[in-house]
This record gives C-alpha cells, structure tokens and sequence, in this order.
C-alpha cells in the first residue's frame, strides 16, 4: 500500500524514483529530472501510470535547453558543474529511471502536459520521436506548446509590461546575433489531443475512467490537474503541475484565476496525496490551499503599503522583505516583476490602487488611503463571487 523510493536524488537533487500502488497491479512512480533550481523552479517531476495504457504526465526539459535558457534568461552564466552536465542529461535520468520501473520510453502511449510551461514540455518532442506518444494538453495552452517562437512571442508580449513596470533592461552577455539566435529556436510540440472540458482522460479512442481531468487556471492559462483512482484504498492522488508547489510557492500569471482556484480545490474533499511538478508531495491538501492563500494576502498587504506614496511596480517588487530573496534592483527579472504586478493589478481591479502619472515610460501607483482590511474584503468578494459587480461598476 505504501509507496516505494527505488531510488535516491543525486547531487543535481533530481533522479528520485518513487512507486505508489495503485490496485490491481497497477502502479504510479514519480520520476525527478534535472531542472535548474535558484534560476528556476527546481527539478521536474514527471509522473508515469499504469493503466489500460502507459500515461506518462509532463515530460521535463532537455538540459541542453536548461543550460540554453535559465542562465541565458536571467542574464548569469553557467555554473560549472552544470556546464559539465551531458546535454542529453535529463534524458538519461528519465531513461534509467523508466527501467527500474519495468518500462520503456518506447511503451509510452499518452503524454498529458499539466501546462504549456516549457520546463514540462520540452523534451516531449524526443519521447514523440522514439514512442510516437499521443501528447494531450489543454487547448488554452496550446498556443504556447505549438508555437514555433514561444520565447519570441513571450519577449514580445512581455517587453512593454516589463519596462512600464521600470525594470531595467537586460544588460546583454551576448551579442545581439546570438541573442536572436536563442529567440529562434524553435520550442514547440505537437498536441494532438485538445483537453477543453473536465472529466476523464480521453486520448484517442481510449477513455481513461480511472484519471479525472480538471481545468485549475491561474498558474497558466490551461493549468489541468489530473486525479488518480487507485483501488486499494490509497485513495486519490492529484498530479497537480505547478498549480500547487511544497515549500516554493507557485507564481500566479493571472491572480484572480489563481485564488478561485485555490477556492474550488477546497471542494476537493478526496484528494489522499497531491503530488506536485516540482519539490515535495503535500499530504494534507486542506493546509497547503490555506497557507498559499494566506501567502497571497501578506503579498496583496505589503503591495497595498508600499504604495502609500507613487510606487512604480519594480520599485515594490525590489524592497526588502518582500520576496525571501533580495532582488537585486539593477538586474532583469521578469519573474519578480511578474509577481509584483499580479499582486498590484488585483488591488488595481476593485480600487485599492490607482495610477498617479507615468513618467519615461514607467507607470507609477499609490493606494486609495483605505485600510487595507476594507479592500481585502473587496478581493475576496471578487474571488467568492463570479458574478461580482466590482470589475464592471468601475
Ligand atoms: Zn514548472
């Protein structure tokens, strides 16, 4: 009934394999592949299942690309013992650790993304290549999995929000060739299947009653969670991507669909262990839901302060104690930015901030003198109610 480690994270803390029982002689492993941490997210976790066919959820991302991207995104050169890494490491990991499953890449039948981030992605087109796999994602994140220029269309869509916000420009490492080099490589993969409604994993023909689908938005557009049946009373795991991380928190794109997400997940009354894309498992569901929420509040209260007098968006996201981290103010950070303005549009959206001026391009906002007690009680009726009138009434 238990699970089963089969085997242990090495030093670049991923290639932990791990057996759950499922009943029936079905089972579900967790295999951990190399993705950067403190640059990123930290080692992936993909998960395999047994079922009517081999489900192989998230697919990691080549290391080649990790290398490639992370430090190249971030403008930081790669440390040495990670420049040392094979490019085809991760595939390696996910290899070997598919073998102490009884399992091979060939056997895989189905690849169900839990989004369209690349760091669950990227190496689907490898695993395509020697399995011919069915990839399934949900049709609100296909757009960025079937794009050609996903970081091309990401900068450009990204560009004028992260300067408005004052962030300083990147200052370049590499030349402005090799810079639109990166921005050509193509990273995208075929979905083949369309995920547009909740229920059971459809791929094909084949019908999957023992993996329930659910639609959770907020981290991504087409955030899915898978729900794993098990018949011996383990009870349901839920495979959750990014949409709930233990102890990282995740970064919301959209902070509105993010907490009616943790909202509707509080309905889950079933959920024994939710299994997370990155880091640890979350045994008690209920808590984790509670601690992100109350994590978002504190976010929401120190945006809400420090905008007491004209704040640009950097400005918050770069003072001390607001993230664990320092972020250092003279470096590019699209991710600091990003977290920063999710936090100050949803106090934007029922009042508590308006925007003062714009000086060189930088949008600076300050809060309406309110307690912030009285506009918390606005976000969370614009969470609790879909049909709230706050967003039209302004
Ligand atoms: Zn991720």
């Amino acid at each position: 009934m238990r699970e089963k480690v089969l085997r242990a994270d090495g030093p670049t803390g991923s290639g932990r394999v791990v057996s759950y029982p499922l009943g029936d002689g079905r089972r579900l492993f967790l295999i951990r592949t190399y993705c950067p941490d403190r640059i990123g997210p930290g080692p992936t976790n993909l998960y395999l299942i047994e079922d009517e066919a081999l489900v192989l959820v998230d697919t990691g991302l080549p290391t080649d690309m990790a290398k490639q991207f992370f430090y190249f995104w971030r403008r930081q050169p790669i440390p040495h013992g990670i420049e040392a890494l094979p490019d085809d490491f991760s595939e390696r990991e996910l290899t070997s650790a598919l073998a102490l499953t009884g399992h091979r890449i060939e056997e895989i039948d189905a690849i169900v993304l839990t989004h369209g981030h690349m760091d669950h992605y990227l190496l689907g087109r490898k695993i395509v290549a020697q399995s011919n796999a069915r990839v399934a994602a949900h049709v609100s994140d296909t757009v960025m999995i079937c794009n050609p220029w996903g970081m091309a269309r990401f900068m450009a869509e990204r560009w004028p929000v992260l300067m408005a916000m004052g962030m300083p420009p990147p200052a370049h490492r590499r030349t402005p060739e090799a810079q639109r080099q990166v921005l050509r490589i193509d990273l995208s993969l075929r979905v083949d299947e369309p995920i547009a409604a909740d229920g059971p994993l459809t791929v094909g023909d084949a019908v999957f009653p023992r993996l329930t689908v659910r639609h959770f938005a907020g981290h991504s557009p087409g955030g899915i969670c898978l729900l794993v049946d098990s018949e011996n009373g383990a009870g349901r795991r839920m495979l959750c991507g990014d949409t709930l991380l233990y102890p990282i928190t995740p970064h919301p794109d959209d902070l509105v669909a993010y907490l009616r997400t943790l909202k509707a997940m509080k309905a889950l009354k079933d959920i024994s262990l939710t299994l997370p894309a990155h880091g640890k498992a979350i045994r008690r569901l209920p808590e984790r839901l509670e601690a992100i929420e109350q994590h978002h509040e504190r976010r929401l209260r120190l945006t809400y302060e420090a905008c007491r007098r004209p704040r640009s968006i950097w400005q918050i996201a770069t003072m001390t104690g607001y993230f664990d981290v320092l972020v250092e103010p003279t470096q590019f950070n699209p991710l600091a930015g990003q977290e920063a303005w999710v936090h100050a549009e949803l106090l934007y959206l029922v009042g508590g901030l308006r925007r003062t001026h714009i000086r060189e391009g930088v949008h600076y906002f300050e809060n309406s003198g309110e307690t912030f007690a009285a506009v918390y009680e606005r976000v969370r009726e614009l969470i609790n109610d879909e049909q709230s009138t706050l967003l039209t009434r302004r």
